[in-house]
């Protein structure tokens, strides 16, 4: 990659992505990305770590144009019909394998550009013109160790990457869904609870805190499945403990999914 002396330090964001229809919708969240797009620089290229593509291993998408992945059901045909057309960078690949150490880590290209990934980046470069590099998350391995391996991607920020995890800081499916059928949005104490606890650990900088909450009642109830915690967990350990945190986006979606969005700078 080019030195880092010449390029300016990118930010570190973490996007709460919500429903896959945001990429079509137009609504405070899509309002809240537009607006978030305004405050980042022009990076080289992305590096996204989506919490869908959650798989035993650690893998980086070395295709030279990574498709777009339509991994949802049940959607409007307008949604199929959507492409993110960023070029890959196999340059960046092979600069995350480096990173994270080769035994670890490896360039497929078996995967594209997922919903958590395009659905974001339609509103953050509806251009499609940064390359766009996508990192799995291993469900193998324990929360401190995805903030460990975040962490061993910092250095990028000096290197024009901006690094992009997308989830949702709380993501309990099945509680929004009987939240939209009955009607009643009402934000659950669980969620309000666990979102602030969240945003208080980002602000502080505690690491240690943000990979055991996880693994608490409350973390539980917040993500019955992991994956969607996860990609907080890297952007926050590639973020370091220099800078600003701030929260361009909060507020819930569907009662109980957070929708809050961090921007390291
Ligand atoms: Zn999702």
């Amino acid at each position: 990659m080019t030195p880092a002396s010449t390029e300016p330090r990118m930010p570190v964001l973490f996007i709460g992505h919500g429903s896959p229809m945001n990429a079509i919708e137009e609504n405070t969240w899509t309002q809240g990305f537009r607006s978030l797009a305004r405050q980042l620089p022009r990076p080289k290229a992305i590096l996204s770590i989506s919490a869908h593509w959650f798989l035993p291993g650690t893998h980086v998408t070395g295709n030279e144009h990574p498709p777009t992945i339509h991994d949802f059901g049940g959607f409007p045909r307008a949604l199929y019909e959507m492409q993110y057309p960023a070029r890959g960078s196999v340059e960046l690949a092979n600069r995350v394998v480096g990173l994270l150490g080769a035994s670890r880590a490896s360039v497929q290209h078996d995967w594209g550009l997922d919903h958590g990934t395009w659905t974001v980046l339609h509103h953050l470069r509806p251009e499609a013109d940064v390359p766009v590099v996508q990192l799995s998350i291993d469900a193998r391995l324990a929360p401190s160790e995805h903030f460990t391996l975040g962490r061993a991607l910092a250095g990028l920020r000096d290197e024009g990457v901006l690094v992009m995890g997308s989830g949702n800081v709380t993501h309990n499916l099945r509680h929004a869904f009987t939240s939209m059928r009955s009607g009643d949005t009402t934000t659950p104490a669980w969620a309000e609870r666990f979102d602030q606890d969240v945003a208080r650990a980002l602000e502080q900088r505690d690491g240690a805190f943000l990979a055991r909450v996880i693994e608490t009642d409350a973390g539980r109830m917040s993500h019955p499945s992991i994956d969607h915690y996860l990609p907080l967990l890297y952007a926050a350990g590639a973020a370091g403990d220099g800078g600003t945190v701030r929260f361009p986006v909060s507020g819930f979606d569907l009662g109980s999914l957070s929708m809050r969005s961090v921007l390291y700078s």
